[in-house]
Protein backbone atom coordinates (compact mmCIF):
# COMPACT_ATOMS: atom_id res chain seq x y z
CA UNK A 1 0.00 0.00 0.00
CA UNK A 2 1.34 3.46 -1.27
CA UNK A 3 0.76 6.70 1.01
CA UNK A 4 -1.03 8.44 -2.30
CA UNK A 5 -3.14 5.38 -3.09
CA UNK A 6 -6.09 7.63 -2.27
CA UNK A 7 -5.37 9.45 -5.14
CA UNK A 8 -3.88 7.46 -7.56
CA UNK A 9 -6.06 6.96 -10.85
CA UNK A 10 -8.05 4.12 -11.23
CA UNK A 11 -5.66 3.22 -14.20
CA UNK A 12 -2.63 3.83 -12.20
CA UNK A 13 -4.18 1.30 -9.11
CA UNK A 14 -5.06 -0.96 -12.32
CA UNK A 15 -1.54 -0.99 -13.33
CA UNK A 16 -0.16 -1.65 -9.93
CA UNK A 17 -2.88 -4.16 -9.04
CA UNK A 18 -1.48 -5.98 -12.50
CA UNK A 19 2.10 -5.44 -11.84
CA UNK A 20 1.52 -7.54 -8.72
CA UNK A 21 -0.23 -10.31 -10.26
CA UNK A 22 2.26 -10.49 -12.80
CA UNK A 23 5.30 -10.43 -10.56
CA UNK A 24 3.58 -13.24 -7.95
CA UNK A 25 2.89 -15.52 -11.38
CA UNK A 26 6.09 -15.14 -12.27
CA UNK A 27 7.96 -15.67 -9.24
CA UNK A 28 5.16 -18.89 -8.95
CA UNK A 29 6.54 -20.33 -12.43
CA UNK A 30 2.83 -19.76 -13.49
CA UNK A 31 1.60 -17.75 -16.72
CA UNK A 32 -0.32 -14.57 -16.32
CA UNK A 33 -3.55 -16.15 -17.90
CA UNK A 34 -4.12 -18.51 -15.45
CA UNK A 35 -4.53 -16.04 -12.80
CA UNK A 36 -8.43 -14.05 -13.28
CA UNK A 37 -8.47 -10.68 -11.63
CA UNK A 38 -11.95 -10.60 -10.24
CA UNK A 39 -13.16 -6.67 -9.64
CA UNK A 40 -14.97 -6.56 -6.47
CA UNK A 41 -17.28 -3.87 -6.37
CA UNK A 42 -19.40 -4.22 -3.57
CA UNK A 43 -20.40 -0.66 -2.43
CA UNK A 44 -19.48 1.55 -5.51
CA UNK A 45 -21.91 2.67 -8.24
CA UNK A 46 -22.47 1.00 -11.40
CA UNK A 47 -20.14 3.77 -13.24
CA UNK A 48 -17.11 2.55 -11.26
CA UNK A 49 -17.86 -0.89 -12.70
CA UNK A 50 -18.02 1.03 -16.24
CA UNK A 51 -14.77 2.33 -15.87
CA UNK A 52 -13.45 -0.72 -15.15
CA UNK A 53 -15.01 -2.46 -18.29
CA UNK A 54 -13.51 0.38 -20.11
CA UNK A 55 -10.28 -0.55 -19.19
CA UNK A 56 -10.37 -4.44 -19.88
CA UNK A 57 -11.86 -5.85 -17.08
CA UNK A 58 -14.98 -8.61 -17.65
CA UNK A 59 -15.39 -10.29 -14.21
CA UNK A 60 -17.07 -8.35 -11.32
CA UNK A 61 -17.30 -9.48 -7.60
CA UNK A 62 -20.40 -8.36 -5.22
CA UNK A 63 -21.38 -9.16 -2.21
CA UNK A 64 -25.21 -8.65 -2.19
CA UNK A 65 -27.98 -9.43 -3.81
CA UNK A 66 -30.03 -6.70 -2.84
CA UNK A 67 -27.42 -4.16 -3.90
CA UNK A 68 -26.34 -6.00 -7.00
CA UNK A 69 -30.16 -5.83 -7.97
CA UNK A 70 -30.39 -2.08 -8.48
CA UNK A 71 -26.99 -2.23 -9.59
CA UNK A 72 -27.93 -4.73 -12.69
CA UNK A 73 -29.75 -2.29 -14.94
CA UNK A 74 -26.70 -0.16 -15.61
CA UNK A 75 -24.12 -3.03 -16.11
CA UNK A 76 -25.46 -6.14 -16.96
CA UNK A 77 -25.51 -5.51 -20.73
CA UNK A 78 -21.93 -4.54 -20.75
CA UNK A 79 -20.55 -7.15 -23.43
CA UNK A 80 -18.66 -10.01 -22.15
CA UNK A 81 -19.11 -8.88 -18.83
CA UNK A 82 -19.43 -11.95 -16.08
CA UNK A 83 -20.62 -11.18 -12.54
CA UNK A 84 -19.59 -13.43 -9.59
CA UNK A 85 -21.72 -13.38 -6.43
CA UNK A 86 -19.45 -13.44 -3.24
CA UNK A 87 -21.03 -13.02 0.01
CA UNK A 88 -23.40 -15.25 1.64
CA UNK A 89 -26.55 -16.47 -0.28
CA UNK A 90 -29.63 -17.03 1.53
CA UNK A 91 -31.80 -19.64 -0.09
CA UNK A 92 -34.99 -17.70 -0.28
CA UNK A 93 -32.77 -15.21 -2.67
CA UNK A 94 -31.29 -17.93 -4.61
CA UNK A 95 -33.75 -17.13 -7.94
CA UNK A 96 -32.95 -13.66 -7.86
CA UNK A 97 -29.23 -14.52 -7.22
CA UNK A 98 -29.04 -16.91 -10.20
CA UNK A 99 -31.26 -14.20 -12.65
CA UNK A 100 -28.47 -11.65 -11.89
CA UNK A 101 -25.38 -13.53 -11.72
CA UNK A 102 -23.41 -15.66 -13.71
CA UNK A 103 -21.23 -17.10 -10.91
CA UNK A 104 -22.02 -18.46 -7.72
CA UNK A 105 -18.77 -18.72 -5.23
CA UNK A 106 -20.32 -18.98 -1.69
CA UNK A 107 -22.26 -22.15 -2.51
CA UNK A 108 -22.20 -24.11 0.84
CA UNK A 109 -24.95 -26.40 1.64
CA UNK A 110 -26.67 -29.17 -0.55
CA UNK A 111 -29.89 -27.35 0.03
CA UNK A 112 -28.73 -24.10 -1.17
CA UNK A 113 -27.08 -26.17 -4.52
CA UNK A 114 -30.63 -27.47 -5.28
CA UNK A 115 -32.50 -24.35 -4.60
CA UNK A 116 -30.18 -22.99 -7.68
CA UNK A 117 -30.49 -25.27 -9.80
CA UNK A 118 -34.02 -25.21 -9.68
CA UNK A 119 -33.92 -22.09 -10.99
CA UNK A 120 -33.40 -23.50 -14.49
CA UNK A 121 -30.38 -21.01 -15.53
CA UNK A 122 -27.30 -22.34 -16.07
CA UNK A 123 -24.20 -21.78 -13.77
CA UNK A 124 -21.33 -21.97 -12.92
CA UNK A 125 -20.71 -22.69 -8.82
CA UNK A 126 -18.15 -22.58 -6.66
CA UNK A 127 -18.52 -23.64 -3.12
CA UNK A 128 -16.97 -21.55 0.07
CA UNK A 129 -15.35 -23.59 2.28
CA UNK A 130 -14.76 -23.33 5.76
CA UNK A 131 -11.16 -23.55 6.96
CA UNK A 132 -10.69 -24.13 10.62
CA UNK A 133 -10.91 -20.48 12.43
CA UNK A 134 -14.25 -20.26 14.41
CA UNK A 135 -14.59 -16.63 13.48
CA UNK A 136 -16.15 -18.07 10.15
CA UNK A 137 -19.73 -18.38 10.09
CA UNK A 138 -20.26 -19.73 6.42
CA UNK A 139 -18.44 -22.09 4.22
CA UNK A 140 -19.02 -25.73 4.30
CA UNK A 141 -16.38 -27.64 6.41
CA UNK A 142 -14.29 -29.86 4.67
CA UNK A 143 -15.67 -33.05 5.92
CA UNK A 144 -18.98 -32.10 4.14
CA UNK A 145 -17.45 -31.78 1.30
CA UNK A 146 -17.57 -35.06 -0.88
CA UNK A 147 -21.58 -34.82 -0.34
CA UNK A 148 -21.71 -30.82 -1.45
CA UNK A 149 -19.18 -31.73 -4.45
CA UNK A 150 -21.84 -35.16 -5.46
CA UNK A 151 -24.74 -33.26 -4.81
CA UNK A 152 -23.86 -29.69 -7.40
CA UNK A 153 -22.88 -32.82 -9.89
CA UNK A 154 -25.63 -34.83 -10.00
CA UNK A 155 -27.75 -31.29 -10.10
CA UNK A 156 -28.78 -29.70 -13.80
CA UNK A 157 -28.12 -26.17 -14.53
CA UNK A 158 -24.76 -26.31 -12.21
CA UNK A 159 -21.27 -26.62 -13.20
CA UNK A 160 -18.91 -27.10 -10.49
CA UNK A 161 -15.80 -24.93 -11.34
CA UNK A 162 -14.23 -25.37 -7.88
CA UNK A 163 -13.70 -23.84 -4.27
CA UNK A 164 -13.55 -20.09 -2.90
CA UNK A 165 -12.08 -19.05 1.01
CA UNK A 166 -11.67 -16.47 2.79
CA UNK A 167 -8.82 -16.97 5.84
CA UNK A 168 -9.31 -14.75 8.81
CA UNK A 169 -8.17 -11.14 8.75
CA UNK A 170 -4.90 -9.96 8.95
CA UNK A 171 -2.04 -7.63 8.01
CA UNK A 172 0.24 -10.04 7.34
CA UNK A 173 0.04 -11.70 4.23
CA UNK A 174 1.55 -14.90 5.90
CA UNK A 175 -0.96 -15.78 7.91
CA UNK A 176 -2.91 -16.91 5.26
CA UNK A 177 -0.60 -18.67 3.45
CA UNK A 178 -1.86 -22.02 5.93
CA UNK A 179 -5.36 -21.93 4.48
CA UNK A 180 -4.33 -20.82 1.21
CA UNK A 181 -2.42 -24.09 1.42
CA UNK A 182 -5.12 -26.35 2.74
CA UNK A 183 -7.97 -24.89 0.61
CA UNK A 184 -5.26 -25.94 -2.30
CA UNK A 185 -4.98 -29.03 -1.03
CA UNK A 186 -8.20 -29.94 -0.78
CA UNK A 187 -8.98 -28.61 -4.12
CA UNK A 188 -6.71 -31.31 -5.44
CA UNK A 189 -8.40 -33.68 -3.38
CA UNK A 190 -11.73 -33.44 -5.23
CA UNK A 191 -10.51 -32.80 -8.10
CA UNK A 192 -11.33 -29.21 -8.68
CA UNK A 193 -9.34 -26.98 -11.18
CA UNK A 194 -10.58 -23.51 -9.61
CA UNK A 195 -9.63 -21.27 -6.58
CA UNK A 196 -10.75 -17.69 -5.85
CA UNK A 197 -8.89 -16.68 -2.49
CA UNK A 198 -6.74 -13.85 -2.30
CA UNK A 199 -8.20 -10.33 -1.77
CA UNK A 200 -6.06 -6.94 -1.66
CA UNK A 201 -3.06 -7.22 1.02
CA UNK A 202 -2.78 -11.33 0.30
CA UNK A 203 -2.76 -11.70 -3.21
CA UNK A 204 0.44 -12.66 -3.82
CA UNK A 205 0.57 -15.36 -1.22
CA UNK A 206 -2.41 -16.66 -2.73
CA UNK A 207 -1.13 -17.07 -6.20
CA UNK A 208 2.30 -18.69 -4.82
CA UNK A 209 -0.30 -21.37 -3.28
CA UNK A 210 -2.16 -21.68 -6.64
CA UNK A 211 -4.71 -19.43 -6.51
CA UNK A 212 -7.07 -19.10 -9.63
CA UNK A 213 -8.87 -16.23 -9.34
CA UNK A 214 -7.99 -13.17 -6.85
CA UNK A 215 -10.48 -10.90 -5.65
CA UNK A 216 -9.33 -7.39 -5.53
CA UNK A 217 -11.33 -4.21 -4.17
CA UNK A 218 -9.23 -2.00 -2.06
CA UNK A 219 -6.72 -1.75 -4.36
CA UNK A 220 -8.27 -1.10 -7.45
CA UNK A 221 -11.03 1.18 -6.25
CA UNK A 222 -9.33 2.31 -3.18
CA UNK A 223 -11.26 2.31 0.52
CA UNK A 224 -15.01 1.45 0.74
CA UNK A 225 -15.21 3.91 3.78
CA UNK A 226 -14.68 6.64 1.17
CA UNK A 227 -17.96 5.84 -0.90
C1 LIG B 1 -14.79 -7.33 -0.09
C2 LIG B 1 -14.28 -8.68 -0.46
C3 LIG B 1 -13.10 -8.85 -1.21
C4 LIG B 1 -12.18 -7.70 -1.62
O1 LIG B 1 -11.43 -7.32 -0.52
P1 LIG B 1 -10.29 -6.17 -0.64
O2 LIG B 1 -9.49 -6.36 0.59
O3 LIG B 1 -10.99 -4.87 -0.70
O4 LIG B 1 -9.51 -6.46 -1.88
C5 LIG B 1 -12.75 -10.13 -1.59
N1 LIG B 1 -13.50 -11.20 -1.25
C6 LIG B 1 -14.62 -11.08 -0.53
C7 LIG B 1 -15.40 -12.30 -0.18
C8 LIG B 1 -15.05 -9.83 -0.10
O5 LIG B 1 -16.16 -9.73 0.65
Amino acid sequence: MTANLVSATFAERLEAVESRIAAACARSGRPRSSVLLLAVTKVFPPAVIEDAWNAGLRDFGENYVQEFESKAPSVAALPGARFHLIGHLQSNKSRRAAELFQVIQTVDTPKLARRLAESGIPLDIMIEVKLSHEDAKYGCPPAALPELIDSIRSLPNLALRGLMTMPPWSDDPEHSRPFFREARALAERHHLDGLSMGMSHDLETAIEEGATIVRIGTALFGSRKQV
